[in-house]
C-alpha cells in the first residue's frame, strides 16, 4: 500500500468527504457580508433604509441556483455574515435577528415560487422563466416580506417611521435589489457553466467599448453636481442607447449594464451628486427606485426575448442541417445498389488484370512492357473506384457549410458519375448538354450536389413506368446575364399538383418516400441566392430548373 498518497489523490479524498453544499455555503457567507457592506454604503443618511438592499437578493439568487435540499444550509450560512455586518452598525440584537428572519423569508418565498414552476436551477433564457422570476422573486417575495419586516420594526420599536411608510420603503428597496442582483448572478452562473466556446476578440472589444461608454455616461449624468434644482428629464435617457446595446449582447451583458447604472445612480445620490440629490432622503430614494425599476424591467425582458429568439433560430438551423443530412443519406441509400454496381466494374477490371499478370508470370513469358501496361490498367481502375468512394464520403459527412468557387459543369458531371450505376441499372440514357465555358458559382459543393442528385434520382423514379426507349434524362446547362441555369429534364409521368405543393415538405407520391428532397433542395438553392422551379412538359415529363447567381468572369 502507498503510505504517501499523491497530492491529486489527497484533494480527491478530501473532496469526497466534503458535503457538496459547503463551497456554495461559504460563497453565500462571504457574498452576504460583502452585499450588506454594499447596502450600507448605498444608504442615504439619515434615512434608515437603503435604496437597494443586496443581501436578500444574493441569498435568493443562491437558492435559485442551488438544489432544494441545500437551501437550509445556505440560509444558515448567511447567519454569521448577517450578525457580523449588522451588529457593527449599532442596531439592537432583537432587530438584527428579526431582519435575519425576514431576509431569509424573502429569499425563501422568491425561490420557492420560482421552483414551483421551473425545474432545476433558474436560467433566464426564456420569457416564461423571466416572467416567473419577475412575478415571484422580484414582486411577490418583497411584497410579503416587507409587511413582516415593517411589523417587526414596529414591534421592537426601532426608529419612529410610520408602518406604511416602512412597508413602502422596504418594498421598493427590495424590488430593486432583486431586479439588480439576481439576474446578475443567475446569468453569469449560466455563462460560467455553459459549454465553453471561443469568444472572438471583436466581442471582447465590443463589450469593453459598451461598458466604458456606459460608465462615462453614468458618471456624467448621475455622479456630477447638478446646478439646476431639477434636471431636464432628457438626461435620464442618456444611458438608454448603451442599455439597448447591452440587451442585444445577451442577458448577462444586460444585467451587468443595469447593475452598473444602478450603482452609479445611487452612489451619486448618496454623495449629494446627480439629478436625484437635493431632496429629502425619502424622496430621493423613492425617485431613484422608481426610475431604476422602470428602466430595469423592460431592458431585462428585451434581452431575454432577444436571446430566446436567437436560441430558437439556432436550434431551427441545427435541425434543418440534421434534416438535410438525413435526407441526403436516405437518398444515397436509394442509390446504393447502383453504386455497388459501379464499384464492381473497376474491381472486376482489377481482378482480371491481376489474373492475367499472374498467368504471364507463371508461364515465364512476362514481357516487362506488357506487365507495365497491366499495372497501369490496375492503377486506373483503382483510381476510378477511389473517386466513387471519395465522392460518397463527402456526401455522407455532416459538416458545416463551406462556400467555394465551383464550375457548374464539373458539378453536373460528378453527380451523373455518382448516379451512373443507378441510371444504367434502370436502363436510362443520359444526354449531357453542357454549355462550354460557363461562369463559375460560389456555393457549397456538397449541398449543390445534393440538389442535383435529388433531381436526377426523382427524374429516374418518374421514368420507372416508361417504355425503355423513352427513358431519356437530359441535363442541360446554360448561362444568361449574371446567372447560370441547370435544367434536369425527364420524359416521365410529370406531376399533377401545383409546383408549390410539389415543394412542400412531406409531399410524396412514393410508398417509401420522405417527401423532403424537393423542399430541402429549394431551401438550399434559395440560401445560395438562386431559384428552383418545376414545370411539366407538354409531351410528358417534368423539368426542374436550378438558377444560381454567376460569379463575374475573370
Ligand atoms: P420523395 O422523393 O421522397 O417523394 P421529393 O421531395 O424529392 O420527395 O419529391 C416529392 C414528390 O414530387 C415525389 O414524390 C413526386 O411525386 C414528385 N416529383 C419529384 N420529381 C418529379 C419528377 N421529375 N417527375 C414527376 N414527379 C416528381
Amino acid at each position: 500500500m502507498d503510505a504517501h498518497p499523491a497530492p491529486a489523490n489527497l484533494v480527491q479524498a478530501l473532496r469526497l468527504r466534503l458535503p457538496s453544499w459547503l463551497p456554495a455555503a461559504l460563497a453565500v457567507a462571504v457574498g452576504y457580508y460583502l452585499a450588506a457592506r454594499l447596502g450600507f454604503a448605498l444608504t442615504l443618511k439619515p434615512h434608515p433604509i437603503s435604496t437597494l438592499w443586496p443581501p436578500n437578493a444574493l441569498l435568493a439568487a443562491a437558492l435559485l441556483l442551488a438544489q432544494t435540499r441545500s437551501w437550509w444550509w445556505l440560509l444558515l450560512a448567511a447567519l454569521p455574515a448577517h450578525l457580523l455586518a449588522e451588529l457593527q452598525s449599532g442596531v439592537p440584537t432583537a432587530m438584527v435577528l428579526g431582519w435575519y428572519v425576514s431576509n431569509c423569508g424573502e429569499a425563501l418565498i422568491g425561490a420557492a415560487i420560482v421552483r414551483a414552476f421551473v425545474q432545476g436551477p433558474l436560467r433566464l433564457d426564456s420569457l416564461r422563466n423571466a416572467a416567473i422570476f419577475l412575478l415571484g422573486t422580484a414582486l411577490a417575495a418583497p411584497l410579503v416580506s416587507s409587511f413582516v419586516d415593517a411589523a417587526l420594526v414596529h414591534l421592537i420599536g426601532w426608529g419612529d417611521a410610520a408602518y406604511w411608510e416602512l412597508v413602502r420603503a422596504r418594498f421598493f428597496s427590495n424590488v430593486l435589489a432583486e431586479l439588480t442582483i439576481v439576474p446578475l448572478i443567475v446569468t453569469w452562473a449560466a455563462v460560467a457553466t455553459s459549454t465553453p466556446h471561443e469568444t472572438r476578440p471583436a466581442r471582447y472589444a465590443e463589450s469593453a467599448a459598451l461598458f466604458t461608454g456606459l460608465l462615462l455616461v453614468c458618471v456624467l449624468v448621475f455622479d456630477l453636481p447638478h446646478r439646476e434644482a431639477h434636471a431636464s428629464p432628457a438626461v435620464y435617457y442618456a444611458p438608454l442607447p448603451f442599455l439597448l446595446w447591452a440587451a442585444a449582447l445577451g442577458p448577462a451583458a444586460s444585467a451587468s449594464a443595469l447593475a452598473l447604472m444602478t450603482i452609479a445612480t445611487i452612489w451619486g445620490a448618496v454623495h449629494g451628486l446627480g439629478p436625484f440629490a437635493g431632496r429629502t432622503p425619502q424622496d430621493t430614494a423613492r425617485e431613484m427606485q422608481l426610475f431604476l425599476t422602470a428602466a430595469t424591467v423592460p431592458m431585462l425582458l428585451l434581452s431575454v426575448a432577444l436571446a430566446e429568439r436567437s436560441r430558437v433560430e439556432r436550434e431551427a438551423r441545427e435541425q434543418r442541417r440534421q434534416l438535410t443530412h438525413l435526407s441526403r443519406v436516405a437518398m444515397l441509400g436509394e442509390l446504393s445498389g447502383g453504386i455497388a454496381h459501379q464499384l464492381n466494374q473497376p474491381l472486376t477490371a482489377i481482378l482480371s488484370n491481376a489474373q492475367a499478370a499472374q498467368h504471364y508470370l507463371a508461364n515465364k513469358n512476362a514481357d516487362p512492357a506488357l506487365l507495365s501496361e497491366i499495372l497501369a490498367d490496375i492503377v486506373a481502375a483503382d483510381k476510378r473506384a477511389g473517386d466513387v468512394i471519395e465522392g460518397l464520403r463527402a456526401l455522407f459527412k455532416r459538416g458545416e457549410a463551406h462556400f467555394e468557387t465551383l464550375d457548374p459543369n464539373r458539378l453536373v458531371r460528378e453527380v451523373l458519375a455518382l448516379a451512373q450505376g443507378d441510371l444504367a441499372t434502370r436502363g436510362i440514357e443520359v444526354s449531357m448538354r453542357l454549355q462550354p465555358n460557363l461562369p463559375e458559382v460560389r456555393a457549397d459543393r456538397v449541398q449543390l450536389e445534393q440538389v442535383l442528385l435529388n433531381l436526377v434520382v426523382n427524374a429516374a423514379e418518374a421514368m420507372r413506368a416508361c417504355p425503355p426507349k423513352d427513358r431519356l434524362l437530359i441535363v442541360q446547362s446554360t448561362a444568361t446575364a449574371g446567372r447560370i441555369h441547370v435544367n434536369v429534364i425527364d420524359r416521365g409521368s410529370g406531376f399533377k399538383v401545383s409546383p408549390e405543393q410539389l415543394f412542400e415538405a412531406f409531399y410524396t407520391t412514393k410508398p417509401q418516400g420522405l417527401g423532403l428532397g424537393l423542399s430541402i433542395s429549394k431551401s438550399i438553392v434559395t440560401a445560395h441566392g438562386g431559384r428552383l422551379r418545376a414545370t411539366t412538359r407538354r409531351g410528358g415529363g417534368a423539368a426542374f430548373l436550378v438558377t444560381l447567381p454567376a460569379l463575374p468572369k475573370q
